[in-house]
């Protein structure tokens, strides 16, 4: 089958590889209908997430199941279905605790050896573990557009706003409005937040924000990005910031405009150590950071079928799994044009 196949950093090119084979008895064969490109995939290219390169790419994903392992019970061949970056148990230590992110006996989807040696989704087929525990169907009349985006960065924007428990009178800022921060504005706007602060350089991606739920935009790099916060909270500052750039200039920003009590949850990935003034100390602010908290596309996937979660926005591009290289140029190179593609293989 062909697959978006990473042989070393920066080397990524479409490639006929083996089609995978169940390995476990509760493992499924999925057929990609669709696949997405994600800001980790690019992250994995440039080996800012490390891994071991030899594997195929991607991680998010609606797909049909072509072949069941004996043990499966809840899904047969044909079911339409959505799963999470990364497949878990769902009774390990860490999936008992609620992090199934951390599943013990799982892994993420497209990363490797390094986490699990999971089939990736940039392909015609892949092999889902733990088949019963972190799948989902998907109803007929929901397309695939309107559910890809719901176990990944669906679940990523909205694990701030649930871990921290928003409230209708609060005041949120997210930086960033690239396909997480986006996400986390469409997200969090089901809790109706008193306003959402979107902060961000590209007047293109600031203009998507307030169609996806922003109630202010404020232009980075233009704008006096603290004291309009501070203008639009009133002078009480932010009560929770997301934080999806992770750059050390957003984090402080962040992290200067909350309030008293304020909240920062930092969804972006960072690989440098960030300093926190101590003068912070008098301000109660908590700062908490991590993969996203993926029982949580359930409930995305009840909001999307009541009609009060669209994600399809995001969608700029639709392309084939032929033309992926050429997809992969342009949401590196072109992030004004290019949000989220997807691919059909
Ligand atoms: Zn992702
Ligand atoms: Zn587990």
């Amino acid at each position: 089958m062909k697959a978006l196949y990473l042989s070393d950093i920066h080397q990524v090119k479409l490639i006929d590889v083996p089609k995978p084979v169940l390995k476990t008895d509760k493992d499924v064969i999925v057929r990609i209908t669709s696949t997405t490109i994600c800001g980790s995939d690019v992250h994995i290219i440039e080996g800012v997430i490390p891994s071991e390169p030899g594997f195929v790419l991607g991680h998010e994903y609606v797909g049909i199941i072509e072949q069941v392992g004996a043990a499966v019970q809840n899904f047969r061949v044909g079911d339409r279905v959505i799963g999470p970056p990364a497949p878990y148990c769902g009774h390990c230590y860490n999936c008992e605790k609620g992090l199934v992110g951390h599943c013990i006996n799982g892994g993420i989807h497209g990363c490797g050896v390094t986490r699990g040696d999971l089939s990736g989704t940039h392909a015609e087929f892949i092999c889902v573990p733990h088949a019963d525990s972190c799948l989902r169907k998907l109803p007929d009349n929901i397309s695939d557009e309107q559910a890809i985006f719901i176990s990944d960065i669906g679940t990523t924007g909205y694990t701030p706003a649930v871990h921290f428990g928003i409230k209708a009178t609060d005041s949120v800022v997210v930086f960033g409005c690239g396909p997480v921060g986006l996400a986390a504005i469409a997200t969090t706007k089901l809790k109706n937040p008193k306003r959402i602060i979107a902060v961000e350089k590209s007047p293109a991606r600031l203009a998507k924000a307030r169609e996806m739920g922003a109630t202010h935009g404020i232009l980075a790099g233009k704008d006096d990005v603290l004291a309009q916060i501070a203008h639009y909270t009133n002078n009480l500052g932010a009560d929770l910031v997301i934080d999806a750039v992770g750059l050390e200039i957003t984090l402080q920003q962040g992290l200067a405009c909350l309030g008293i009590g304020g909240k920062l949850f930092l969804v972006g990935i960072t690989n440098k150590p960030i300093m926190i003034d101590p003068a912070y100390f008098f301000k109660n602010i908590s700062i908490s950071m991590g993969l996203s908290d993926l029982k949580l596309t359930d409930y995305l996937l009840e909001k999307v079928i009541a009609g009060e979660l669209d994600l399809t926005p995001l969608i700029t591009h639709t392309m084939k799994l032929d033309d992926i290289e050429e997809a992969l140029e342009l949401f590196i190179n072109k992030p004004d044009e290019a949000i989220k593609i997807i691919i059909k293989p």
